[in-house]
């Protein structure tokens, strides 16, 4: 695992209006600046100008390879139509419309998707113009390359490659199943009848919220 050695900068933000948590996380979503040159502090007031509480993004990563925090991580942002309130946005400073990204600010983008995924195990990492009709991230943003990258080290670290990845990822996404401190699942642990006591639970609540819509 080792990915707490990443280093996210931080600036004083002022927020306008009310900021909402996010209720999941199913998409990382990859966005350009659409500008050559600009800070967290430029973003935030350019948002602000357009009537949001401040940055849409959640991270902004710059051609240095910095990382820079925008909106807190576990708020709704402002930067995917239809998406805000189940992903993380990720922008890259830059116009990759025209420009090609240095190697450095690539991977630090990988590093932060990485980071992010082992956080939210099985979210889909997207550019913009796969969810909706835009040209983000620009055409020579190297999408597959980051991508690829970044999903090598997707999930509980035992889980990569194992026939049932895909299941229990899912089951990761939506709340049901935990990995241990480590980052592992343990998929060939027994488990406990208290374990899947707790399981039968958490499915049955699963199922009433999801499809009948109890609370
Ligand atoms: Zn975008």
């Amino acid at each position: 695992m080792g990915q707490s050695d990443l280093v996210i900068r931080e600036v004083p933000l002022k927020w306008r209006g009310n900021l909402v948590k996010r209720p999941k996380t199913a998409y990382i979503v990859l966005h350009h600046a659409e500008a050559s040159r600009c800070s967290v502090e430029d973003i935030h007031r350019w948002h602000q100008n357009q009537g949001w509480s401040g940055i849409g993004y959640h991270y902004l990563v710059r051609k240095d390879g910095s990382i820079w925090r925008g909106r807190p991580e576990m708020l709704v942002g402002a930067h995917c139509r239809g998406y805000n309130d189940k992903s993380v946005g990720v922008c890259a400073e830059g116009d990759y419309e025209r420009e090609q990204m240095p190697p450095e600010q690539e991977a630090a983008i990988v590093r932060l998707v990485q980071d992010l995924l082992q956080r939210y195990p099985g979210a889909k990492v997207v550019g913009h113009r796969e969810l909706v009709p835009t040209a983000c991230p620009g055409r020579n943003y190297p999408l597959e390359r980051i991508r690829k990258a970044a999903e090598v080290l997707s999930v509980f670290a035992d889980m990569q490659g194992h026939w049932a990845q895909k299941d229990v990822e899912w089951l990761a996404r939506e709340g049901l199943i935990k990995g241990d401190e480590q980052g592992n699942f343990n998929p060939d642990r027994p488990m406990t009848r208290a374990e899947g006591a707790v399981l039968v639970r958490r499915a049955i609540d699963y199922v009433l919220r999801r499809v009948m819509g109890h609370a």
